[in-house]
């Protein structure tokens, strides 16, 4: 195994950091309680696909930059140590583009895709529901046919990027536990978005998708009728590595803020950080997080080889997603009474990094899907 990065790779992350410094977190920083307005957010995307955030995994034959997971891998970490939200609403129009690229009529593509990429058109993907989360057959959203076009009525929930959306992908019901996916377009069809409160990520959009009498043309269809379900797990390897590239994002800057924080503030006359047991909450943060990546670019270099990494990608999501709760947890006790203010951003990425155990499985889904790998027995049924 070589663990090593190429001269490409460093160059590209080198680049990619001192942007994110200079350009990047000047705007982000600005915008932390609110989700970013959309012209900020198309602004902050057509910057992030000049460096390959956004447009990389999409094939350059799809007018992406076609990536290897790994080198994309390390740009959206970069990113999400500078802003977990702008990586997270990167990463689903990202999402977005690539259901237009692997599923859309040529007319789609044509329409959708090149503006997506160039962070033009703001996309979200609408699975969950109020009443279906984890249980994604439990939805009741109907597309029903009529003639040429269908009909769309249903409510979609903790849809991400939503407020800031152009357009959705949204899987409905079209016969009795038939699924298919649709692209909606806000303009054209009419979907109206409702944004969600929350406890972290506040600049990330996510909220209610909502389709009253929404009418969209058959042409506009992803894929074959009854084969939204198939579409949408084809994506879930990819975005059970990048909550996890989220996660070592967050983790990354609470134990960068922790060290420093560790080596300034004085107690019984020295810096805190000469203290051993503030350096074990060090050392531990580091070794949560060195664990966590091993895991994340173990499963994306999997994806590089074109083997399948479900139960990697699943064990990569549950581990650091639940490591990073222990790593920014730990960041406010070496932050003292300090980390719990709006002041330092360990509190925030504290926030951020609860929401993580959640999305693309939550951690007991994820256990369950490497249960069935081992035992061979399907716990979902
Ligand atoms: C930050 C964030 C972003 C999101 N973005 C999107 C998005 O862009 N698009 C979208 O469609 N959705 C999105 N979601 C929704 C997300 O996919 C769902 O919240 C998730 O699937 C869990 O569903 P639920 O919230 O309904 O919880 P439920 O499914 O109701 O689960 C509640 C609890 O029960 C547990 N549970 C459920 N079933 C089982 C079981 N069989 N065995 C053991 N435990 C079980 C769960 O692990 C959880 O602890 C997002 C959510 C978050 C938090």
């Amino acid at each position: 195994m070589n663990f090593e990065l190429s001269d490409d790779q460093n160059m590209a992350v080198e680049n990619w950091r001192r942007f994110l410094e200079r350009e990047i977190k000047p705007i982000t920083d600005q915008h932390r309680d609110k989700p970013f307005p959309k012209d900020v957010l198309k602004g902050l995307l057509r910057a992030t696909c000049e460096y390959g955030v956004g447009n990389g995994w999409v094939p350059e034959e799809g007018g992406g930059l076609g990536l290897d997971f790994v080198t994309s891998g390390l740009l959206y970490e970069e990113l999400a140590r500078v802003s977990a939200d702008l990586a997270g609403a990167a990463f689903v129009n990202e999402g977005a583009a690539v259901k237009v690229f692997n599923a859309g009529s040529p007319e789609l593509r044509e329409r959708y895709l090149e503006a997506t990429l160039a962070g033009e058109l703001i996309g979200c993907s609408a699975i969950s529901e109020p009443n279906a989360g984890s249980h994604v057959r439990g939805m009741r959203t109907k597309a029903v046919r009529e003639g040429d076009t269908y009909r769309l009525n249903g409510e979609k929930l903790w849809i991400s990027n939503s407020s800031a959306a152009d357009y959705t992908v949204a899987v409905a019901l079209t016969g009795e536990q038939e699924f298919t996916m649709f692209l909606v377009d806000r303009d054209e069809h009419g979907f109206e978005t409702r944004e969600v409160e929350k406890l972290g990520l506040n600049s990330w959009s996510m909220g209610q998708v909502i389709f009253n009498d929404v009418v969209v043309p058959a042409k506009n269809i992803l894929g074959k009728v009854g084969g939204g379900l198939r579409e949408t797990m084809k994506g879930f390897e990819r975005s059970r590595c990048f909550i996890s590239l989220v996660a070592l994002g967050l983790g990354r800057a609470s134990l960068d803020a922790s060290i420093d924080y560790a080596q300034q503030r004085q107690a019984f006359g020295k810096p805190i950080g000469a203290h051993q047991l503030v350096q074990q909450l060090i050392a531990e943060m580091a070794i949560e997080l060195e664990a966590s990546r091993l895991m994340v670019f173990r499963a994306l270099s999997l994806l590089d080889l074109g083997a399948g990494s479900n139960v990697e990608a699943a064990m990569a999501k549950a581990f650091t997603t639940e490591a990073v709760q222990r790593i920014t947890s730990k960041a406010i006790q070496v932050h003292g009474a300090f980390g719990v203010t709006s002041e330092f951003p360990v509190e925030r990425h504290f926030r951020s990094a609860r929401m993580l155990t959640i999305p693309d499985g939550t951690t007991q889904i994820n256990n369950l899907i490497i249960g069935r790998k081992l035992l061979g027995l399907d716990a979902f049924a």
